[in-house]
């Protein structure tokens, strides 16, 4: 048995219902190798001009071996694609809503039909099972209909003013937009930034992490088959260094980043000094809350969803799971019979629930967690070791999911993102109590409220402070709703309609149809 949600029926809470698409488009073959070059600019692959002799050996998670090859950006290559992304601006936001938003749909086809190689691709990039990066690239797929379909109604307004005169409030786009991902959902993290910025007629240059460069340079293939312009999405390869050159660079004019919140605290203050706009996307550290009468069934499938998707490596996860003292041994029983029937495995396999985590590195802070969680009192209830495997992915980093038991809100695996697959079980007993510990964090992300009883779900929901309160499920995020963070977790929000605001600036231009009345300050 393995993780108890029906794929079919996750596909379906996920996807959003079909949309009408171009019934064929004709797709350039994708690059589904991992040769080079890395950085796409000017609508083709290249190599930064200037190699200063420093490569990024991207390792493949769930054998430990080398996948490809990836020299980093300098300041000249990063000039370069923004160059570029600047001289596209004008034809790019010339065109009209309806063709940049068709353009979008197109790129939603062309992902669609090569579903099967761009979650090849992810897979190999990111060690998560086949399934989940099924759904992974399915979403972006998503994200690029919602936008391409609501293309046309990016409008203004007209304002009627006093005695006919009136003003008309334009969108505009900002400019060159930089956008800077984490490694967890590679593709997404990039669609969901790159799609709306592009509806509202920016161009784009894309930083992908040093772990997960792949699939930003085979978004690029996909956009140039869907038929956008040269120029208009462009990718630098690189480390941090890179995302601060490109960040800083004076002819970006906004900075979208999803990641940690210490690089999120760099990344503002770079766009500060040149007064960009900054979308932040950092970390979290979810409630999720079970009251006695939820469906406990319900509760174990969300806490799983809640924790072991993507080797726990989901900034949305609900990692403290705060249990009501009066179901807390038949929760707690439940959830570890449910956690020791995942399978760990190839992330190629269909059954495999459990796939590698990113790296060596963060495989031992993870441990790490599990190792001082021990310290300070906790009982390791399943999991908590590396799960060595034979053959080829002997040298990947397979960890055991881990449930934690008798823990307390100081603790540090309490307090702090683990970005892994460790459960922490709290107890409580009343409403009030569970709602102010699960608000006394610094992140404010998302949570969930598991109960049958209507008014406290809403109650509940509307005292936690964070961007995603889930009633009765967990991690599900369709392209329609914005997602983001209260306090640490972030600034502004992606996805929904509500991005839209964060892609353009308004212009307000106010027609005077009278004569000027200026008061007292003109005598004939
Ligand atoms: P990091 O903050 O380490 O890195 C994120 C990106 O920033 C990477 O591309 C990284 O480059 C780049 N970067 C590093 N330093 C700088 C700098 N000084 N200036 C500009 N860019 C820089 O995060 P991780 O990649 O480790 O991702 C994990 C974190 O991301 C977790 O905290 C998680 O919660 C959060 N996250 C948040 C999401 C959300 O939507 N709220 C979604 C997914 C993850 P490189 O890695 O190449 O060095």
């Amino acid at each position: 048995m393995h993780l108890e949600v029906s794929l079919r029926v996750l596909r379906c809470l996920l996807r959003a219902p079909p949309t009408a698409t171009p019934s064929h488009v004709t797709s350039r073959s994708l690059t589904t190798t991992f040769t080079g070059p890395w950085n796409y600019v000017r609508g083709q692959r290249c190599n930064p001009a200037t190699v200063d002799g420093r490569v990024i050996k991207v390792l493949e998670p769930a054998t430990g071996g080398v996948l490809c090859e990836v020299p980093t950006s300098d300041a000249a290559a990063v000039d370069d694609a923004v160059t570029c992304a600047h001289a596209a601006l004008p034809a790019w936001r010339q065109l009209s809503l309806r063709e940049r938003g068709r353009l979008l749909m197109r790129a939603a086809a062309v992902i669609r039909e090569n579903l099967h190689d761009i979650v090849n691709l992810e897979v190999r990039d990111t060690g998560k099972p086949i399934w989940e990066a099924r759904l992974d690239i399915e979403s972006c797929a998503d994200a690029f209909e919602f936008y391409g379909g609501i293309a046309p109604s990016v409008a203004g307004q007209h304002v009627p003013l006093a005695n006919g005169s009136f003003a008309l409030v334009v969108r505009e786009p900002l400019g060159v937009v930089a956008g800077i991902g984490a490694w967890n959902f590679p593709m997404q993290t990039a669609v969901w930034k790159v799609a709306p910025a592009l509806v509202c007629g920016n161009t784009f240059v894309y930083k992908p992490s040093q772990f997960t460069p792949v699939t930003a340079v085979t978004l690029a293939e996909v956009l140039r088959d869907a038929g956008v312009p040269d120029g208009v999405y462009n990718v630098v390869q690189g480390e941090g260094e890179t995302g601060g050159l490109l960040a800083r660079h004076p002819l970006v004019a906004k900075v979208s980043f999803t990641g940690s919140v210490p690089t999120g605290v760099q990344v503002m203050r770079d766009a500060a000094a040149g007064v960009k706009a900054v979308t932040l996307e950092l970390g979290g550290k979810g409630p999720l809350i079970v009251f006695p009468d939820a469906c406990l069934v319900n509760a174990v499938k969300a806490a799983l969803m809640a924790n072991f998707l993507s080797q726990g490596q989901v900034c949305s996860n609900g990692t403290r799971v705060f249990v009501h003292r009066s179901i807390l041994g038949e929760f707690t029983d439940k959830l570890v019979t449910a956690t020791r029937k995942l399978k760990i495995g190839n992330p190629f396999d269909d059954d495999t629930t459990v796939g590698a985590t990113i790296h060596e590195e963060h495989a031992r802070k993870v441990l790490s967690y599990i190792d001082s969680a021990k310290r300070e009192g906790c009982r390791v209830l399943c999991g908590g070791e590396r799960e060595l495997l034979t053959g080829p992915l002997a040298g990947g980093w397979y960890l055991q999911p881990t449930v934690l038991a008798d823990c307390t809100d100081s603790m540090k695996v309490v307090q702090e993102e683990v970005f892994g697959s460790v459960v922490a079980l709290l107890v409580f007993d009343d409403e009030e109590e569970v709602v102010a510990r699960a608000n006394n964090t610094d992140y404010g992300l998302a949570g969930a409220v598991f109960t049958k009883d209507l008014q406290r779900g809403h109650r509940v929901s509307a005292a936690l402070q964070c961007g995603t309160v889930w009633v009765n499920t967990y991690n599900l995020y369709p392209t329609e709703v914005p997602f983001g963070g209260y306090k640490h977790s972030g600034v502004g929000r992606e996805c929904g309609t509500a991005v839209i605001d964060a892609y353009t600036h308004t212009k307000t231009t106010y027609v005077e149809m009278g004569d000027v009345d200026c008061g007292p300050l003109y005598q004939d």
